[in-house]
């Protein structure tokens, strides 16, 4: 088995992450791709192809029979079931080999952890959970931030594994968590935390205007007091406060409201199992759900709750 890598799903984020992959790996490697959508794989084919042979394959199995490393990132854990465990082209069908498997999707910790021992079994190489942030942006310029299921302990295994991961991301945010399933942990419990305070930011930012301080000397004060985060500067919902986040942008679409509430859906999963009350989330989801259906949100960045909060419509939007 050569050293090619399959990378399984072309979408905001896999599309970047593998074209990195593809621009960094030796160029008599070969990187076979697979998604759903097969044009995808065609753009890809057509605009990497330059830099090293691109393969397309018919199904996961296809790619991971001639692979030393998968990479997939797909939406949710039904689809990363499709990719592993169904059918007879899913990667549970491959030959054995010693391969290192990547899954970079945010999905439950249990279905990574029920994946990760079914390709353990079979004897298909080594699997570990490999959430990523960053976004689209991020993944484009391979300067994500990893949390590894993985300890680095055995410095050859942590060799081989930073070694690809180094080629998508920025090598300062890349954390060995521990066991299998841990780096998933720390995904839902930290997006948990930031969706909720993207919220409370919302509301806090919106009562203090609408009671008469300027946005500019409030972001100040609680820049330099208890309430500040880097949730507080990197999503600011506030229009107008940093001039290049979407809430200063008519909110354009960054992450949308649907995949906070996939997110924050997984924090209060996540907390049932450890036996941990949620009430945070369950009345974030509530108004993240809301902003899900409404016009003024679905389709845009989700700090556009700032929105429906002040009851403002496109047309309001502030931006200076
Ligand atoms: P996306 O919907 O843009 O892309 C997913 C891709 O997977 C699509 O191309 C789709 O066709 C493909 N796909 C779906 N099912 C498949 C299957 N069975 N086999 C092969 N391909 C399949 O989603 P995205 O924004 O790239 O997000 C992917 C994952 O990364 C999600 O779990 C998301 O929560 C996580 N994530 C996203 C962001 C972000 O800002 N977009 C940031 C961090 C993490």
């Amino acid at each position: 088995m050569a050293d090619h890598i399959t990378f399984i799903g072309l979408g905001a984020m896999g599309y970047g992450m593998a074209s990195n992959l593809r621009k960094k790996m030796d160029s008599s490697q070969t990187l076979f791709v697979y998604d759903v959508v097969r044009e995808s794989c065609e753009r890809f084919q057509g605009e990497l192809g330059e830099y090293g042979p691109v393969e397309i394959v018919d199904s996961p199995a296809a790619g991971v029979d001639k692979s030393r490393t998968l990479v997939t990132i797909v939406p949710k854990s039904e689809n990363v079931r499709e990719v592993y465990l169904d059918g007879p082209g899913a990667v549970i069908n491959a030959t054995k080999g010693d391969r290192l498997v990547l899954e970079c999707s945010t999905i439950d910790v249990q279905t990574t952890r029920e994946v990760g021992a079914k390709v353990a079994e079979a004897g298909l190489g080594m699997y570990l959970d490999a959430p990523v942030s960053g976004g689209p942006i991020g993944a484009a310029n391979g300067t994500l931030s990893f949390l590894l299921g993985q300890s680095d302990e055995d410095t050859a295994t942590a060799s081989r594994i930073t070694q690809i991961v180094h080629m998508m991301a920025n090598p300062g945010k890349v954390v060995f968590c521990g066991g299998l399933g841990t780096g998933l942990v720390a995904k839902i419990c930290n997006n948990y935390l930031s969706f909720c305070n993207m919220l409370s930011i919302a509301e806090s930012m919106s009562m203090g205007v609408r009671l008469g301080i300027d946005k500019h000397v409030l972001f100040k004060c609680i820049s330099n007091s208890g309430g500040n985060s880097a949730t507080f500067h990197n999503f600011q919902p506030c229009p107008g406060v940093i001039p290049h986040l979407p809430s200063s942008n008519r909110f354009k679409a960054g992450f949308r409201p649907f995949m906070i509430v996939k997110d924050l859906s997984l924090g209060v999963e996540a907390g049932a199992q450890a036996g941990v009350q949620t009430t945070m989330a369950e009345a974030a989801l509530e108004t993240y759900r809301k902003a899900m259906e409404d016009p003024r949100c679905r389709d845009r960045d989700a700090t556009s709750v700032w929105l429906m909060i002040n009851g403002l419509t496109d047309e309001d939007v502030e931006i200076s």
